[in-house]
């Protein structure tokens, strides 16, 4: 049996993925392991780099995705195939130091279910540092959480940790929230981090929406996802009954004092609260019963692989 197995996402990392594998082979001397690449949908020679180590050395295997799904796809991919007792994430982009491997394992034997890694010294751009430091702060003081970097690559999961996280869009950066929510242990420990050595990065300042996009969602899950209609019922409830009792004073000031209703704005916002009230109730009953088909039928992938080199 494996204990180990590296999940590597590489889109166009053609420079990188050699230098990567030679770091992992030093690391890993000794450990019983196997390195599953992720080509996310590569316009490079970086699946052609893959396929000669996997020809090369029998630890590595290789996932070739047929377009570029995004790296939470490549990272949920490797998870779904990965056959050791021990998980670990890393980028392809030598931006992580593999020897760092050892610090997570140590932590994790500690008794923690995920260990993240925290990159004190980062060593990315000025603009990319600053966001990261603000969308790490906005997720701990909304969830609680204490990991101070969810979006570094470098972390460690015990396989039922990966068995227990549904990933989509770009919600890779949160799976310590979605583990510590489910009831894991998730831990962290410095690590240390490297500028890019060659190609670009594949984020630009859209990952910002994305991540705050990501983790409305994830929150709303993570507070409603059995019950949507505990969030959106009494919203539905409370709207209705503000319009029903605009609309029952008019039609009080109609029937009893003969007024006019043709000039009043609040007939407006009436009928409006209403049928935004009817509405967030009829939301709320469509939502419970999406929940209800989401957890009975749970078989599908949103990505299409194309070929994988065991
Ligand atoms: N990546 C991927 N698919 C994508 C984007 C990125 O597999 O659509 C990989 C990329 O090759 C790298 C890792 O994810 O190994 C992190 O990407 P990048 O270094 O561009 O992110 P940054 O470090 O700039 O945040
Ligand atoms: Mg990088």
């Amino acid at each position: 049996m494996t204990d180990l197995s590296i999940v590597v996402p590489a889109y166009n990392e053609q420079e990188n993925i050699s230098v990567l594998h030679h770091r992992l082979t030093e690391a890993l001397r000794g450990k019983s392991y196997e390195i599953l690449f992720v080509d996310d949908g590569s316009t490079d020679k970086t699946l052609e780099v893959c396929e000669k180590l996997h020809c090369e050395d029998k630890h590595v295997k290789v996932i070739q995705f047929r377009r570029n799904f995004g790296q939470t796809a490549a990272f949920d991919a490797g998870f779904k195939r990965a056959q050791g007792k021990v998980i670990i994430t890393i980028d392809a982009d030598l931006q992580n130091d593999p020897h760092d491997i050892d610090l997570l394992l140590k932590k994790l034997d500690e008794g923690y279910d995920c260990v993240s890694g925290w990159r004190i010294n980062r060593k990315d751009s000025i603009g990319k540092t600053i966001t990261s430091l603000f969308a790490n702060g906005f997720r701990k003081l909304l969830t609680g959480e204490k990991i101070h970097d969810s979006g570094c690559s470098l972390k460690a999961y015990r396989k039922e940790c990966v068995e227990n996280v549904d990933l989509y869009g770009e919600t890779h950066r949160f799976i310590p929230t979605i583990l510590s929510w489910k009831g894991f242990k998730v831990g962290e420990v410095k690590v240390k981090h490297y500028p890019r050595a060659f190609g670009k990065t594949k984020y630009g300042f859209s990952r910002v929406f994305r991540g705050l996009f990501d983790f409305i969602v994830i929150k709303f899950w993570m507070n409603y996802s059995t019950k949507p209609m505990y969030f959106l019922g009494p919203v539905g409830l409370v709207l209705t009954f503000f319009g029903s009792l605009i609309g029952g004073y008019l039609t009080f000031d109609k029937i009893f004092f003969g007024a006019s209703l043709a000039n009043r704005p609040l007939l407006l916002l009436a009928i409006l609260l209403v049928i935004l009230g009817v509405q967030f109730l009829i939301f709320g009953i469509i939502l419970d019963i999406l929940v209800k088909i989401y957890y009975e039928n749970r078989t599908k992938t949103y990505y299409s692989i194309k070929k994988v080199l065991q």
